[in-house]
């Protein structure tokens, strides 16, 4: 479904993302986890179109999508969860919730927008207040219905756990399991590493811009290889992969 082969991705003289290839298959989710810095937004911001890579291809469906504006990507299936939930905040909830309805006829806007507010009850009671005055969860239960009502067959996120006291990480993992099971293909950025890899079915990881390993959850899901992947070193990658398949084996 999606595609990146060799992507390079920088700002100014920095380069931010170097010759990163990635793959995410129809019904999958996958995860693309490192420390602060890695990249993960960069990437991300490449595929939902807010940057323009420097060099390499990014696939959607099998169509070259570098470089072609947001609004075109959301129309053609592809929706993102921004960092820091990006609600507007000054207006309602309804108003937040209806604006990606704009234009959808008036029967099907009211199903579409029904169905998210069963998936998110606690939205349906606030409608009418500020957006801002949501807790942290609900506004990201609100990013995150907001961008379903664009009818994504991917859908990008990034960081959603980010700020999020533990039960609140327990929901939205539990909301990305429910989206899985109904089909939505998931790109999940993330820096809770232990809790994305294990969600995923395959999962990238980048540090300094550059992918350090890659694999499917039991492949990587060790946290002694996931540990040696934040270090940086190959050495300690082959080394913690050892490890990880010798304690499998016995
Ligand atoms: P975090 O989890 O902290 O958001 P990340 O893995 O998402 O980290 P990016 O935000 O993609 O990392 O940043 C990758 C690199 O690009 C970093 O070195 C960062 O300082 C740099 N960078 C990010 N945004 C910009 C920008 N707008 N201008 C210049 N450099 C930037």
């Amino acid at each position: 479904m999606l595609e990146l082969d060799g992507i390079t991705i920088g700002y100014g003289k920095t380069t931010a993302v170097e010759n990163l290839t990635l793959r995410v298959e129809q019904g999958e989710a996958v995860s693309l986890v490192g420390p602060n810095g890695a990249g993960k937004t960069t990437t991300l911001s490449a595929v939902a179109g807010l940057l323009r890579p420097r060099s390499g291809a990014i696939r959607f469906e099998g169509r070259e999508i570098a470089g072609e504006p947001p609004e075109r990507l959301v129309r053609s299936g592809l929706a993102l969860v921004p960092e820091g939930r990006q609600i507007f905040a000054t207006l309602t909830v309804g108003e937040n919730l209806r604006l990606p309805l704009a234009g959808t006829p008036k029967a099907e806007a009211a199903t579409a927008l029904a169905r998210q507010l069963d998936r998110f009850p606690a939205l349906a009671g606030r409608l009418d207040d500020p957006a801002g005055g949501l807790s942290g969860g609900q506004q990201q239960q609100l990013a995150i219905a907001r961008a379903l009502l664009c009818s994504p067959r991917l859908l990008l996120l990034d960081e959603p756990s980010l700020g999020l006291a533990p039960l609140l990480v327990d929901a939205v993992f539990q909301t990305l399991a429910e989206l899985r099971d109904e089909g939505v293909t998931v790109l999940l950025v993330e820096q809770n590493a232990v809790r994305a890899v294990e969600f995923a079915d395959r999962s990238y990881v980048i540090n300094a811009g550059r992918l350090v390993l890659s694999g499917s959850r039991e492949e990587i899901g060790h946290r002694e290889t996931l540990a040696a992947s934040y270090l940086g070193s190959t050495t300690a990658i082959a080394d913690a992969a050892e490890v990880d398949r010798k304690e499998g084996d016995s």
